[in-house]
């Protein structure tokens, strides 16, 4: 993104570059290579602003900055058959390009302080090159680079507000995205994309404190697919991560916003539900174990894979003070009983503080 961020700048500089040699070098030249460099620059520019942003519009601003440069290419055209319209129309390009990176910046969910700075300067670049096509047609495309009045005054202005403030906003914007990536790919599992160990525990000791204050019922779900090392040595390895990505995916269908889902490890599953009294949990976990024993998953070469779970079931009522790892603890034996019953089974530990028994 780095590298299309600088080449707009580069085309940009030699833009004026040719502009300022109007004159000195043929018309050809400084006003129709240089216009077209500045609007390939701008081009550019806004494109690496578009892919840095990781905003859920990015194929919309993708494709509104396609536009952009059929704008740019129509512009080039034209201005060679139509000088008088030069100004208006690269004006009028200019403003189109940018208010795509700006909206998306400032439309960006969740998106910080400086996101917000960026879209605003955009914002007010692309808003200046509207005045100056506005400006440009109403003056009857009486102004050039060299004229000198408000409209220009603005331009020129924001221009170099861009210049200054915009290239360390760039850098500091893809700082910001690498800082958001690496905190991410911290928390995930890789295979699966749902939070690893240390994130769940993380965020399931936060559910659990806040459950605990309002004094509500826990439940957690801890899952383990049966027989796995049969299917990596049936199938293959990759048919192994197949079948755990499938899971993930099938308890994500079933997942409310507040419950939290992570990989304890292999193929080991944890699932935290805040607000969830032992039936509710129960209810879950036999949903969860119905399901993988109907689904069939198929291998690219359309060889179907069935796949089981055992499932042990931890409930803390409301009132009585719990910990994440005595429910972990409590989880853990339920799920064993689970897997010497016969496996593909729901076990539940009784509930409250003392040694665990089996309910279920
Ligand atoms: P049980 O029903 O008692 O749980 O038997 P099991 O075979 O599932 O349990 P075991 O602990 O013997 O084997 C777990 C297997 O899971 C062994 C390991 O190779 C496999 N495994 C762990 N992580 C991954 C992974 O990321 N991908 C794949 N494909 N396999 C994995
Ligand atoms: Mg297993
Ligand atoms: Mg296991």
């Amino acid at each position: 993104m780095l590298s299309w961020f600088l080449a707009g700048k580069a085309l940009q500089a030699c833009a004026a570059l040719l502009l300022g040699l109007r004159g000195h070098v043929p018309l050809v030249l400084s006003n129709h290579l240089g216009n077209s460099a500045a609007l390939i620059g701008f081009v550019l520019e806004a494109a690496a602003l578009v892919n840095l942003q990781e905003s859920e519009y990015r194929t919309v601003l993708r494709r509104t900055l396609g536009v952009g440069i059929f704008i740019s290419v129509t512009y080039c055209v034209i201005q060679h058959f139509n000088p008088h319209w030069r100004v208006f129309l690269i004006s009028l390009a200019i403003c189109c390009i940018l208010l795509v990176p700006a909206g998306g910046l400032l439309s960006k969910r969740g998106g910080s302080l400086l996101t917000r700075v960026m879209g605003g300067l955009y914002f007010l670049f692309a808003l200046s090159m509207g005045y100056r096509a506005y400006s440009s047609w109403t003056l009857g495309h009486r102004i050039t680079l060299l004229t000198t009045n408000t409209v220009q005054s603005v331009s020129f202005m924001t221009i170099f507000l861009v210049m200054l403030v915009g290239n360390l906003g760039f850098l500091l914007l893809a700082k910001e995205r690498d800082d958001r990536r690496l905190r991410r790919s911290a928390m995930r599992d890789p295979l699966t994309g749902i939070w690893n160990r240390r994130a769940f525990l993380e965020q399931a000791d936060k559910m659990l404190d806040l459950c605990q204050r309002e004094r509500q019922p826990v439940s957690l779900l801890l899952m383990d697919l049966d027989r796995f090392k049969r299917v990596n040595d049936t199938y293959g390895h990759a048919v192994g991560d197949m079948v755990l990505r499938d899971f993930c995916k099938l308890v994500g269908q079933t997942l409310r916003c507040s419950d939290v889902f992570g990989r304890f490890g292999g193929e080991e599953f944890v699932l935290f539900l805040p607000h969830a009294g032992q039936d509710e949990a129960i209810a879950v976990a036999e949903r969860l174990r119905a399901a993988a024993e109907a689904r069939v998953l198929l291998t690219p070469d359309r060889v179907p894979v069935p796949y089981r779970v055992s499932i042990g079931v931890c409930t803390w009522s409301a009132g009585t003070p719990a910990d994440l790892p005595r429910m972990l603890q409590r989880a853990d034996t339920a799920l064993y009983a689970a897997k010497t019953k016969g496996r593909n089974q729901v076990v539940a530990a009784r509930q409250g503080n003392s040694l665990p028994e089996m309910a279920a």
